[in-house]
């Protein structure tokens, strides 16, 4: 269904939904993924690296193609900025440009490449709106190479803290300092990166899961992006002679720690969805062959879009622990690595994402984000809603990640239209 509204800015009429141009966005798209990749498969773009400079060259030519003033901040953040007739509010969309190792090409760049795409279409169709809009390549997100998630937004936010210049490093042992200067970027400056005129943020982003794919849905409107619970526990037993030491006299650290992972996920699965819990990384000690395991450490990564549940199973967890521990004659201890709460995502931005989803004939659900993005920092300081477009069987942070191009070009409309709402 198509409605006819008036730009009284530019005396443009203008035809909604949006029409976006779904070859250029899949052109934009495939040339984006070209930089970095890799002979074996997948990106590699690690924010600072020459792949990351190109790509970002890149855009920028894009950006000034498509009409837009380009402009770059002090830590490395790009913004094409369509002025507004009220050039002191921003309404911004984009994503980040850097990828995991050997990542795909769509996380990230997708939701870059539709907010390029999308305010492309305006100013053409829609000529100036009433508040600047927006797009922008955050410059890391992933954290792959320095550790420094959410790093470009949280420069635009205020929140680097001036430390980390200098503590954190990567693989080569470079600090992310001397990363910014070989990029061009005079690190000292990171705090001009501040931008208090930003009214929302809305973000386009691959789901990276299959809950829309399985249920073919359109689009998934995220409600909140979920709390995370990283912990570190150590199980200490006593180390004895695998031959000599009869079972029932063993304090086997493996053992309990064992069954503490077969408990912890029982719990986690008696919750149900949308909890979820991993136990990934293991360390066994003295891991011989043929010595009882006298201490084993393991990871827990615990997530839930509300946090009294979050807590609540941590809690469930941590007394199971103990009590298994405590049957087997051995010790426990653990340690908090980090712990985030929730992040919830605009009401009125949602309904705007929702109210137009519907405008397009999309089909879209409410979700939650058991990843974490740029909106979940965005989020606790600005209006920001989150869009999700379907993977195809899910897949995410490999070089077989895919979203159709009908279902980018769905995103990329509804993203258009929902940004007309907001800043004309
Ligand atoms: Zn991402």
């Amino acid at each position: 269904m198509l409605s006819l509204y008036k730009n009284d800015y530019s005396e443009k009429e203008v035809h909604l939904p949006l029409q976006i141009d779904a070859s250029m966005l899949l052109r934009y798209v495939e040339a984006l993924g070209s930089i970095g990749w890799q002979a074996e498969g997948g990106i590699v773009r690690p924010v600072y690296s020459a792949a990351w400079v190109q790509a970002r060259e890149q855009l920028a030519e894009w950006m000034r193609a498509a009409g837009l003033d380009v402009r770059e901040d002090s830590v490395g953040n790009l913004f094409g900025r369509l002025r507004g007739v009220d050039e002191s509010r921003t309404i911004l969309t984009g994503s980040h440009l850097d990828t995991v190792p050997l990542g795909g090409k769509f996380d990230g760049a997708l939701g870059i490449l539709a907010g390029l795409t999308a305010v492309r279409s305006l100013r053409e169709q829609a000529g100036q709106p009433r508040r600047s809009l927006e797009v922008v390549a955050l410059c890391e997100e992933e954290g792959s190479r320095f550790q420094a998630h959410y790093w470009g937004t949280r420069g635009i936010l205020g929140l680097i803290q001036a430390d980390e210049l200098e503590r954190l490093r990567d693989d080569q042992g470079m600090t992310i300092a001397e990363a910014m200067r070989a990029a061009g970027l005079p690190p000292e400056r990171y705090r001009e990166a501040v931008r208090r005129d930003l009214d929302a943020f809305v973000e386009l982003h691959i789901e990276q899961g299959r809950v829309l794919f399985d249920e073919r849905v359109d689009l998934g409107i995220v409600q909140a992006i979920v709390g995370l619970q990283q912990r570190w526990v150590i199980v200490r037993g006593r180390a004895d002679h695998a031959g000599t030491t009869p079972m029932d006299l063993r304090r086997d650290a493996l053992q309990a720690a064992a069954q503490m992972a077969v408990e912890i996920t029982r719990l986690v699965e008696q919750e149900g969805r949308p909890a979820v819990v991993t136990l990934g990384k293991w360390e066994v000690k003295p891991g011989a062959v043929n010595v009882v395991p006298d201490e084993v450490s393991f990871s827990i990564d615990l997530r839930h879009p509300e946090e009294e549940s979050k807590q609540r199973l941590a809690a469930a967890i941590r007394i199971r622990c103990e009590a298994i521990a405590q049957e087997r004659g051995l010790a426990v201890s653990s340690e908090i690595a980090s712990d985030s709460p929730p992040s919830s995502m605009d009401p009125a931005l949602q309904s705007v994402l929702i109210q137009v989803a519907e405008k397009c004939g999309a089909s879209w659900r409410a979700m939650p984000s058991g990843a974490g993005h740029d909106s979940q920092e965005m989020a606790r300081h600005l209006p920001t809603a989150m869009l999700f477009v379907p993977s195809v069987e899910g897949r995410s942070h490999s070089a077989a990640e895919y979203t159709t191009p009908q279902d980018a070009a769905r995103g990329a409309t509804v993203l258009a239209t929902a940004l007309y709402q907001l800043a004309y």
